[in-house]
Order: structure tokens, then sequence, then C-alpha cells
């Protein structure tokens, strides 16, 4: 078994100000090509805290990921760092000294001053990963049988490395097998529920398939990996399984690709060649951010009346005073009215509309914090829903968003 530990450096972890998002990233990345991750470590930019946590991190691993601390500033520290600990000294790099004077004079049309130039200047015992997304380059040590990488703090930049670098080279210097996998994302049924309709088949998968449970805002992804050295046997041994598992899960099946349900939501509709269109009370434009972060947005989406007072309910979708006054803001029949009012006003295919109570203000007996009410669909037939969250405001959203367009793939 191979595994790693993932060291992210930089006094801003340590304070809160950056949350370590590059530590998810590598241990998704690592696992998708069968490495565990054992440790998470973050330390701040301090000789003797890195030089620590490269000793206690290298004792029982075989890779250790690094990231942060390459910056041209003084108080980016890990290179010199790295430098002492492997040995050697640090020695210009044409290759990156070219790669920096492009990248002043053709792409940030700066002057590039000593203090820049410096980051071509590389340990010596070091192989360099060209950053083509950045200025500083990662570097690739090895030491006693173990890897250890050092990579920008930059997610963008140190993305392009794990992809392009890193993963390659780790498979071929550990020579590991072949690996693949097959994802499928499911919405309306727990994991337990589906750990117990899939469980003859799950027990019966072979020793190197994988079946992972990845539950997400009332959603369920699941993935099987699959290692072999063998390639055309696993793709062939893994479209059978994934063919059994799609059936077995079909009544709660959104995509059979590894794709959000905000992307397979765009895909049908682009495969319609239909478009939607929201009103959003209490997600506040949340939704249209949802499905605007996808490519090709406006192929099939038109826009978003967010009416999160009741005086643009009624102003710009022409919600009855009286249906406010009867039924309450978050109600069916509000729901409906700014889903048909929607639909005429942007003239489009498909609608929906959501109004809520995400707290932690505002509920009452009779509507509790969580109280949701979904319309989705076209000018022929409105289809609505009630929900019933019960978390925290960022929760309740990020729910009300992921049920109201399941409501509307639906
Ligand atoms: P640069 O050349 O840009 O200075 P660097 O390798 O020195 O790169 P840092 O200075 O540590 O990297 O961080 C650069 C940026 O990357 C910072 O703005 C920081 O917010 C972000 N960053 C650093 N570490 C992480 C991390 N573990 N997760 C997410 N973002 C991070
Ligand atoms: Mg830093």
């Amino acid at each position: 078994k191979i595994i790693a530990s993932i060291i992210t450096i930089g006094d801003e972890l340590l304070i809160g100000q950056v949350i370590d998002t590059n530590s998810a990233f590598i241990s998704q990345e690592l696992n998708k090509i069968g490495v565990w991750v054992k440790r998470r470590v973050a330390v701040g930019d301090s000789r003797e805290e890195i030089i620590r946590a490269l000793n206690e991190e290298s004792r029982d691993t075989n890779i250790i990921i690094i990231t942060g601390g390459l910056g041209p500033t003084a108080d980016d520290i890990t290179k010199p760092v790295l430098c002492e600990y492997f040995g050697g000294k640090l020695v210009m790099n044409e290759e990156v000294r070219k790669h920096l004077v492009y990248l002043f004079e053709q792409v940030f049309r700066r002057p590039l001053i000593e203090r820049n130039l410096k980051q071509a200047e590389l340990p010596e015992v070091c192989t360099v990963l060209p950053n083509a997304r950045g200025t500083a380059p990662g570097m690739w040590f090895e030491k006693d049988g173990k890897v250890f990488v050092s990579l920008p703090g930059v997610p963008h930049e140190m993305k392009g490395l794990i992809t392009n670098e890193v993963l390659p080279r780790l498979q071929k210097t550990f020579s590991m097998p072949f690996i693949a996998h097959r994802t499928l994302l499911t919405a309306g049924i727990g994991e337990s529920f589906i750990a117990e309709t899939i469980k003859h088949w799950e027990e019966k998968l072979p020793e190197h398939l994988k079946l992972a449970y990845l539950p997400n805002y009332g959603m369920v992804r699941l993935r099987i990996t699959g290692w072999s050295t063998d390639k055309a046997k696993l793709e062939n041994e893994l479209n059978t399984e994934f063919a059994q598992l799609k059936i077995l899960v079909q009544e709660w099946l959104v995509t059979d690709e590894d794709h959000t349900l905000p992307m397979a939501l765009s895909k049908l509709l682009r495969l319609k060649n239909k478009t939607m269109t929201t009103a959003e009370s209490c997600t506040g434009g949340y939704i249209a951010h949802l499905i605007t972060a996808i490519p090709g947005a406006s192929n099939i989406y038109k826009g978003s009346i967010i009416s999160y007072d009741n005086e643009i309910k009624i102003k710009e979708l022409k919600v009855s005073p009286a249906t406010l006054q009867k039924a309450g803001a978050v109600s069916e029949e509000v729901v409906k009215e700014m889903a048909a009012a929607v639909l005429m006003k942007m003239n489009t295919d498909y609608a929906l509309a959501v109004s809520g109570i995400m707290g932690p203000d505002g509920g009452s007996p009779e509507k509790p914090v969580g109280t949701v009410w979904v319309a989705a669909g076209d000018r022929n037939k409105l289809v609505t829903q009630k929900f019933q969250f019960r978390f925290d405001r960022d929760r309740n959203i990020e729910m009300t968003a992921t049920q109201a367009l399941n409501l509307l793939r639906k």
C-alpha cells in the first residue's frame, strides 16, 4: 500500500485567514490513483516547524506532498529549508529563468526584478516540475525510497502541477497499477437505504473493485474504483458492474457521469434544446449562480428575478397581495404564482421558484425555520413540493438549491 502525508505551509492557514483547500484536492486526486493519505498537517512559515513536519511525516509514509511558501517574499521560506534538508546548494535553472522572463515581459508586462529572478534558483538535488500557470515551479526530491514534492500554495497552480506532473510521476515511480472509475449521482435516497438496496451486488464485487459512498446535501454519489495491471480487462469489468449498479438505483439516478446536479441539469436542457429561468426568494440568486457557473449556461439559462422582499414579488412577479396576505410568502400558492409569472416574463420553457425560511430567525410554530416551498415546471404543468430542513442558514440555502434543481430535473 502506498501511503502519503500532506504538509501545508503558511501562517495564514494557522490563523484561519485562508482555508486549506489544497489538502482536500490533493487527497481526492491521490485517492483516485489508489494512494492512501494517512495524515494532513498544517505548519507556519517557520524553519523549525517545517523540518519537524518533514521528519515526522516521512517516518511511515512513501509520499510527502508539501504546498505553500514558495513565493518571492521574505516570509516564504520553504525552498531554502528544503535545500538545507536535502543537502546541496541552490542553482540557477535556465528553463525556469526563461519562463520567468517570458511571464514578466509578455504576460504581466512588469519589470523583472532581482527578487523575482530568485525564484529560478532551485536546489540542485531536485527534479524541477515546470509550472505553466505561475512563477514558482514544483520540486521533486527522492530520499531513502521516499518521494517529497513541494508545490506552490496558489490553488490553481498547485492543481495544474498535481494533474500534469505529480500524478503521472508517482504512478511511474511506484509502478502503480492502472486505475479507473465509474461514477453516478443519486437523489432522493439516503446512503443507508442505497446500501440495503444494492447489498447483494456489492457483496459480489471482486476484490479489486471498491465502491465508495459520497453523500452531499441530500444526494449520494457512488463511485466504483478498480485496480489492475490489465487495462482492457478492468474497463470491461467496470462496465459490466456499473451497468448492474445503474439498474439497481435507476429510480434515483440523476446522472451516470462524474457530474454535479447543475451540470446534469444543464446537459439535459441542452439536449432538449430548452431554456429555463428562476424566481428566487430565500436563495437570493444562489440557484442562478450554480447554473451560471457551468460553462455554456447562456444556451439554457435566461435569468432570475430575485424577489426577496414581498414588494418585489408583487411588483415584478405579479404575486397577488391577497395570496401573500392569506397564505404567507412561504406557501405553495406563492411559489406557483412566482414560477408562472417568471415563465411568461422571461419567455422560457421551464421555471423554478423557491420561497422559504432559512433562519436563524423568522420561524413560527406553523412554519419553523427550514420550511421551504418549491415550484418547478413548464407552462402546462407546475409541480410543487414542501421541504422541511433542519440545518443552519448556509446549509438550508444549499439544500434548497439542490432539492429545487432536482425537482426541476424530474
Ligand atoms: P506565491 O508565489 O504566489 O507566493 P506560494 O507558493 O508562496 O506562491 P503562498 O504564498 O503560501 O504560496 O500562498 C499563495 C496563495 O495561495 C495565498 O494567497 C494563499 O491564500 C493560497 N494558499 C496557500 N496555501 C493554501 C492552501 N493550503 N489552501 C488554499 N489556498 C492556499
Ligand atoms: Mg506563504
